[in-house]
């Protein structure tokens, strides 16, 4: 008997033949038939009717334009609202938020749980300036932000994982063109997640190396598929690219878990993301992308250290149709090593 159904803000279903979670999430209340109107996505916000304009009176976290960070009082209020770069705020469309911890329930011989969790938005100020036409600097106040809201949320009771990613442009799902990044910190680990430590685990026991860090060294010395380097990052097209120009970004040296990042090396990466996106604002003509850090989870207090934490940039350069629904095989229509090649010359 379901006599709370959808009280909460979302749930989890398993599917029983993959094991994979999908979250039926109904907060923003859309009725069936808004669906039917609705064939092509909607036309970006434009600043006039921006949410995300002005300091929001719920920020949870603020970065100054000066970079420093203030925690917030009442006191500092005008100074934030005048000087601030960056805010994360609550959602408010979440799709996760309150419900009952871990408590898996039977249906039939179907299994789901309350989408608990926590659901945020990194907005930085400028409603016109994407990341790719952002500073260096600026990219990595964002990093930093997504650094430590990821250690606040990572230890709260019920979040198994936490995923940060960066929707661009209205085919990537951007419905609001601010740019916005969000943190959805999750109850379950993600099948994508499980999938990639599994694999990364296996390589490990079989050659007693990181899979990750095999592929970056082949690529260093390849050079082939590289679209940037600086000393302690480096962004190449995967050798099995998913789509056309997708860009993935490694740590040179090993490391699990993306929140030990220290601040001298978020410079690095924050230039590495930088130059990436800006290469696909140029190459491409500003395409739609998304990218997410992966990073491992840790889950059950077990560490996965032969896990190498990274950055996936998947430009909208394509569609999933029929054959990658119902196959999972993606097809990608330019081949890797001309991607990189093209990309690498965009200065
Ligand atoms: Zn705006
Ligand atoms: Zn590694």
């Amino acid at each position: 008997m379901h006599t709370n159904k959808m009280k909460n803000i979302s749930e989890l279903r398993q599917d029983i033949v993959s094991g994979d979670w999908v979250v039926i999430a109904t907060g923003r209340g859309r009725r069936p038939d808004d669906f039917a109107k609705q064939t092509k996505p909607s036309k970006p916000t434009g600043i006039d009717t921006c949410p995300f304009e002005g300091l929001a009176d719920n920020a949870l976290y603020v970065s100054l334009k000066n970079s420093e960070i203030h925690s917030i009082s009442k006191k500092s209020y005008s100074l934030l609202r005048r000087d601030w770069f960056l805010q994360i705020i609550p959602n408010k469309y979440p799709a996760f938020g309150k419900g009952l911890c871990s408590v898996v329930r039977k249906n039939g011989p179907y299994f789901e749980e309350d989408g608990v969790g926590f659901h945020d938005v990194v907005v930085t100020r400028d409603h016109n300036r994407s990341i790719a036409l952002m500073k260096t600097e600026e990219v990595a106040m964002l990093i930093r932000a997504y650094r430590d809201r990821y250690l606040q949320l990572k230890d709260s009771d019920c979040v198994e994982y936490v995923s940060i990613f960066h929707n661009h442009g209205p085919e990537a799902g951007a419905s609001i063109a601010h740019p916005h990044s969000q943190v959805v910190a999750i109850p379950v680990v993600p099948p994508t997640i499980r999938r990639s430590v599994d694999g990364s685990e296996k390589f490990y026991k079989k050659n007693k190396k990181c899979v990750h860090c095999v592929m970056v060294d082949f690529e260093r010395k390849e050079r082939e598929r590289i679209v940037y380097e600086n000393e302690l990052f480096i962004a190449f097209a995967p050798y099995a690219s998913r789509t056309a120009f997708e860009i993935r970004i490694f740590p040179k040296k090993h490391s699990a878990l993306f929140e030990t990042i220290h601040n001298s090396a978020v410079k690095d990466f924050a230039d590495a993301l930088r130059v990436s996106l800006l290469k696909l604002y140029k190459g491409l003509g500003n395409p739609s992308y998304n990218f997410f850090i992966h990073t491992s989870p840790a889950f059950d207090s077990r560490t996965f250290d032969h896990y190498h934490w990274h950055v996936e940039i998947f430009p909208k350069t394509g569609i999933w149709a029929g054959f990658e629904l119902g196959t999972g095989i993606d097809i990608s229509t330019v081949a890797p090593e001309k991607a990189a090649a093209f990309l690498r010359k965009i200065k």
